[in-house]
């Protein structure tokens, strides 16, 4: 049997309801230089609706976007969302309440702001509600020790403002307040009433969400170039995008054959 038959064969013996949880950029939909052009597959967002709609099925997207970001890329109806790395999670058709930062929350990612845009200008750079993420894959393309110097820069100053560090593949995030996937998910899978749980991600972001998959149902890593080091939890290693793909499609035809 297949690396992907056994995946899919294991997510239809897990306890139903059953929470699909899915990271997006690099595990939904594949990573290209500007994140505002990055799209999911038609075809995916097909199957996420149709698996969405299944019984005893729940659907969740967890990613570090914020939600106007994914809202560009993603409207399906009838799905969890956890968005800013799971600062903000959403039950279907929930509309987000007003979260207001601390003064000193405020004077610290202003800080971090005036930084990112006096030196970091030719990395891309999101603004999110709580949160500035510096991006750097462009221009570790051009010159990856200028890249390199923009993540360790962007990591001491908000450490030294007191203020949260992410880090990814080519990713420095500095954030208010703190949280992960991992929290998220948990969340979603005891509001959502689910009695197990699958989850995909492709970064080191997605570490925790993947090993609370692992210890409540199953989870998969996508590896990739940027990222080969797989999680320590007994996580299936999936090698690209379309072969989430193809497990989300298999899985649907034989939840509804
Ligand atoms: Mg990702």
């Amino acid at each position: 049997m297949s690396r992907l038959d056994a995946l899919v064969e294991t997510l239809l013996t897990l306890e139903r309801p059953l929470l699909l949880a899915l990271d997006v950029d690099g595990t939904l939909s594949p990573i290209v230089r500007d994140p505002d052009l990055a799209e999911i597959p038609a075809s995916t967002l097909a199957t996420l609706a149709s698996l969405a709609d299944a019984p005893m099925v729940e659907v969740a997207i967890v990613t570090g976007r914020d939600l106007g970001s994914l809202s560009r890329m993603e409207q399906l109806e009838g799905v969890w969302r956890a968005v800013e790395h799971g600062a903000l999670v959403l039950a279907p058709g929930q509309v987000p309440s007003k979260r207001e930062l601390t003064g000193t929350q405020r004077t610290a990612l202003s800080r971090f702001r005036q930084w990112v845009e006096a030196h970091a200008g030719d990395a891309f750079i999101e603004y999110k509600p709580q949160a500035i993420a510096v991006h750097v894959r462009a221009v570790a393309e051009g010159d990856p020790a200028r890249a390199e110097w923009l993540l360790a820069e962007a990591d001491e100053l908000a450490q030294r403002l007191g203020l949260h560090v992410r880090r990814g593949k080519a990713l420095r995030e500095a954030e208010a307040v703190v949280h992960d996937k991992g929290t998220a998910l948990r969340e979603i899978f005891e509001r959502s009433s689910a009695k197990s749980v699958f989850f995909a991600g492709d970064d080191l972001t997605d570490f925790p969400a993947i090993d609370f998959a692992s210890a409540h149902g199953a989870g998969a890593f996508v590896c990739s170039e940027e990222q080969r080091v797989a999680p320590s939890s007994p996580a299936t290693l999936l090698r690209s995008v379309d072969e989430v793909a193809v497990v989300l499609s298999q899985l649907l035809q034989r939840m509804t054959a």
